[in-house]
């Protein structure tokens, strides 16, 4: 049968992944898979940044077992049972301190969409309502409200009238940032801009209901903020009293080489909003908040699907093995050895704009050497080349994410589990490729 001719015929054009990558999956284990002629890809998407230990991992598949045959009901709405408590402790474990004991969790539906909704809603009930204030290049969901608070564009053609009093701020993207000066000064300026303008009454927005912000934009090309700069919005937002949103949907669970990304700078946000990993491999979102946030009404804000025992049975296996196998010290050294092969090979090929990231979440910015260069001296962003070089990788083995403004950017998701081996081969692929598509 040719099931991908199928899948055409009757699936809609809203479908995406399929015509990047025209494979049929049969199986796949690690991060591995393998296609129904038995050709094996390395899989550096890990269903978006969703599968921490990889595809069927020993503990996750063994959580699944065990839940079935122990007749654990698949699907309780928000009712208690031992596995939640179990799974919410696993979670309340990797918190920060300042949220161990206090904090309050809210399942939600089985989306990074679903939980983003959540959050906007949460912060507004528990406000004066006010602006919610987003980043340039931001990505939180395709739902109406979280396209409403993404920064891109190009999705939002034609969906006029989204949710009302959005505003977005300047994200210090240095390499290319609209205002940025090109010396490191651009994280400065920026969180100057937005204390200035939370200081001016007159702005219309002194008085936001919340920041919701990405520590690396994901979806808008592996930009890692700057870590000053993320101390620094916490506290122009903690001396205002303003929530301050930390979308760990991809950043989360390890992805960056910490538990979640804000520990990097340091700082602790009003609400954490979390899924992809931590459903090791399920769908499953949670808000983590403080508890003066918590002003809900009981029911005031619900949703069927907010009690899949599946899919807390994996998250907690997975987070357990996370915790109790050096998984976080894995994912600093293979991000050492993927940084320290591209940017040889940003040296070598004068296409390679910029390397950067954090962690396992690392992007390569393609650009035309050929062509103009921006106010700061880059050269344009080359959708292109970087989408050739994802053709020629797909055709050698490896399966591998773009994103970032026009497509430019190439994108390493793999499992927090990938070994040093594994790491080689992907690198010496992608440079393979990356020399077929420029030659
Ligand atoms: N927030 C971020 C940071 C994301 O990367 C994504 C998904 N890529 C979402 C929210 C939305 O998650 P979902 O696709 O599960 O709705």
């Amino acid at each position: 049968q040719d099931y991908l001719q199928l899948q055409g015929e009757r699936e809609s054009q809203a479908r995406s992944y399929p015509r990047r990558f025209p494979l049929v999956i049969h199986k796949a284990k690690g991060m591995i898979i393998t296609d129904m002629d038995g050709k094996s890809y390395y899989d550096c998407l890990a269903g978006a940044g969703t599968l921490a230990l990889g595809h069927n991992h020993d503990v996750v598949v063994e959580a699944i077992k065990k839940t079935l045959d122990q007749q654990i009901p698949l699907h309780t709405l928000d009712l208690a049972t031992p596995l939640k408590v179990e799974f919410m402790n696993e979670i309340f474990a990797i918190l920060p301190d300042e949220l161990k004991h206090t904090a309050k969790i809210q399942f939600c539906g089985p989306t990074g969409a679903d939980a983003v909704e959540a959050a906007i809603k949460l912060v507004k009930n528990a406000t004066k309502g006010g602006a919610i204030l987003a980043f340039q290049g931001a990505y939180h969901g395709s739902t109406q409200a979280t396209l409403s608070m993404s920064g891109n564009l190009s999705k939002k053609a034609n969906l006029q009238s989204l949710l009302p009093n959005v505003h977005f701020l300047p994200f210090p993207y240095e390499y290319r940032c609209p205002f940025g000066v090109g010396n490191g000064k651009t994280a400065e300026i920026s969180a100057q801009y937005i204390e200035n303008l939370l200081n001016d009454v007159e702005s219309g927005i002194a008085e936001p209901c919340g920041v919701i912000v990405e520590t690396v934009q994901g979806e808008g090309g592996s930009i890692p903020a700057d870590i000053q700069w993320l101390k620094e919005l916490r506290r122009i937002t903690a001396e205002r009293g303003i929530p301050l949103i930390i979308d760990e949907v991809q950043t989360g669970i390890g992805r960056t080489g910490k538990m979640f990304s804000f520990e990097h700078a340091g700082i602790v946000p009003d609400v954490i909003v979390c899924s992809k990993a931590i459903g090791g491999s399920l769908p499953m979102s949670v808000v983590i908040y403080k508890e003066e946030l918590d002003q809900w009404q009981p029911g005031a804000h619900t949703g069927t699907f907010r009690g899949n025992q599946l899919g807390m049975a994996t998250g907690l296996a997975t987070l357990a093995y996370i915790r109790e196998n050096r998984v976080l010290d894995n994912v600093n050294e293979r991000s050492k050895q993927f940084f320290e092969t591209l940017n040889r090979l940003q040296e070598k090929y004068e296409e390679i704009g910029d390397v950067r990231g954090r962690g396992l979440m690392i992007g390569v910015e393609l650009v035309d050497p050929r062509g103009k260069v921006d106010r700061l001296g880059h050269y344009l962003p080359n959708g292109q080349l970087a989408s050739k070089i994802q053709d020629r990788c797909f055709a050698n083995g490896l399966i591998i994410e773009s994103g970032g403004r026009h497509s430019a950017v190439l994108r390493f998701l793999p499992p927090l589990t990938i070994t040093a081996s594994e790491t080689a081969e992907v690198l010496s692929i992608f440079e393979k490729s990356v020399m077929e598509a420029v030659e």
